[in-house]
């Protein structure tokens, strides 16, 4: 499962030399401070460093932040005034996202109280100007966060912005396994895997099926035999299924290519894969429940080849983790069109990840009309209602667009007896016309992330921190605004890109 704890954040404090050593110790003294009341209400530890005062201690902390895998980015407050042109250098070494946090030591002053002194300590509220204009300057891509960090609005934010740096360090550290080439003739599962490198760090590279199917003929009968006990605690396993059921048999093929896929991404070192039901060697199913496992325990998965849904639903899931709910691939099926209460109906064949649901999911086997393998085992349940997004990513050729619409999933209006796969049901803001309208004109994918753990600010972060288009279709969308942004972003982002 991934966790936060690996990682951790920076917090520097800009001054300068003009106060003196004992306004520089209040200065350490009530950085520190603010530092340890902000870390006590997020997710990734932050490391205060000494108070910065002079260009050379500003790069070179930039450049230890850099160097450090574990450091996913760098908070920065200017407590006092920090004259901007120090931080040049700095800031041209930065590698890593940046949070602008700005915000005082004190909450109320002290009014019948201050002179002078108090002035002169307490002045972010210009200092943290003078660095805004050189950030602005500069074109540096910064998250700004205004308020005293004893606000939870503010926490809310820092924590925001802690997750999607770590999402944004999964996806440069990323190594993706795809078996087999996409599905053929399909288009938006294409992607250039060079600029996805270049441009999030993650490599992504094929092998043959058959070496995974070689895998999986390896594993040992007393490894499934473990494997089926825990299916039999953990799910509702079908009659049939069960220990002397008349087709147990497939319920061990599924474990024996769950524990192929685990092995080979393991010793890979592989976060996220992708599967062809077009290309499965000796695959005997369709891999199903295993998929569908491996999603819940944080890897990424695409299925027909698409390496870019596998990346999101890699991503989605560190930037969740350890919160309620989950992150899955999802994929827009059908609709009910009943005037005033459309829905969304979401599934796949069977690869949607049991972390959308709290209920018990059923463990059932059903033919598959696809594939011409034998019939598939796979986990069976509803997502909860509540909010979510779903993301999808393009490629436009010039450059990588994400999309994402802020969603509720709701209860299926009826069961669904008839459609045994992982489903869920969700009404797209602000409606359904203006939702699917906004992403048939941004060309999003049919195949998308669901995260019922992260929301949409999660991900308009990453996109900040990867100067990565983002088009958002929540409450405030409208179709004519959605098209002018459509519009503006090509030329945005082609200038953007230089020549
Ligand atoms: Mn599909």
């Amino acid at each position: 499962m991934p966790d936060l704890d690996q990682y951790r954040v920076l917090f520097l404090t800009g001054s300068q030399h003009l106060y003196g050593p004992e306004t520089l110790a209040q200065v350490a003294d009530q950085s520190q401070a603010i530092a340890r009341e902000l870390a006590a209400g997020v997710p990734v530890r932050i490391d205060w460093q000494p108070v910065l005062t002079d260009a050379d201690a500003i790069r070179r902390a930039m450049l230890a932040a850099n160097g450090d895998d574990a450091v996913i980015g760098v908070i920065a407050w200017m407590h006092t005034f920090s004259p901007a042109k120090m931080w040049i250098g700095g800031l041209t070494a930065l590698q890593k996202p940046l949070l602008h946090l700005h915000t005082q030591a004190n909450v109320a002053l002290p009014w019948s109280e201050i002179d002078f002194d108090f002035m002169n300590l307490n002045q972010a509220a210009h200092g943290d100007r003078e660095f805004g204009y050189l950030e602005s300057r500069m074109g540096v891509p910064r998250t700004t966060v205004v308020g005293h960090v004893t606000d939870p609005g503010v926490r809310g934010k820092v924590e925001t912005w802690q997750r999607a740096a770590a999402g944004r360090a999964a996806a440069r550290t990323l190594k993706l396994a795809r078996f087999g080439d996409n599905l053929r003739f399909v288009a938006v599962t294409e992607g250039d895997k060079t600029e996805a490198e270049i441009r999030f760090g993650m490599q992504v590279n094929t092998w043959g099926v058959n070496e995974l199917a070689d895998r999986v003929a390896e594993v040992g009968d007393a490894e499934i035999d473990a494997l089926v006990a825990e299916y039999d605690e953990r799910y509702d396993v079908v009659p049939e299924l069960r220990a002397g059921g008349e087709r147990r048999a497939s319920l061990r093929d599924g474990a024996a290519i769950e524990l192929g896929l685990r092995s080979f991404l393991e010793e890979g070192g592989f976060d996220a894969f992708t599967t062809n039901f077009e290309d499965l060697g000796a695959l005997r199913q369709l891999p199903g429940l295993g998929v569908q496992r491996l999603m819940a325990d944080g890897y990424g998965f695409g299925a027909e080849g698409d390496w870019k849904t596998a990346a999101l639903v890699r991503i989605a899931n560190v930037m969740g983790a350890g919160l309620p709910g989950g992150a899955s691939l999802m994929e827009d099926y059908t609709y009910d069109l009943t005037p005033g209460q459309e829905v969304i109906l979401g599934a796949h064949m069977l690869e949607v990840s049991p972390s959308l649901t709290t209920a018990r999911p059923s463990l059932e086997i059903h033919p598959l009309g696809i594939g011409g393998k034998e019939d598939p085992v796979r986990l069976v349940f509803d997502a909860d209602p509540g909010p979510a997004v779903v993301v999808a990513m393009s490629d436009l050729r010039d450059r990588f667009r994400l999309v994402a619409n802020a969603v509720e999933v709701v209860a299926p209006p009826e069961p669904l007896p008839k459609l045994p796969v992982g489903r869920a049901v969700w009404r797209p803001q602000p409606d359904f016309a203006t939702s699917a309208t906004c992403w048939l004109t941004a060309g999003a994918a049919h195949h998308t992330v669901m995260s019922t753990a992260v929301g949409v600010e999660a991900f308009t972060e990453f996109a900040r921190m990867t100067e990565t288009e983002l088009l958002v279709i929540d409450e405030a969308t409208t179709v004519g605004g959605f098209e002018r942004e459509v519009r503006w972003n090509a030329a945005y982002h082609r200038l953007a890109r230089g020549l």
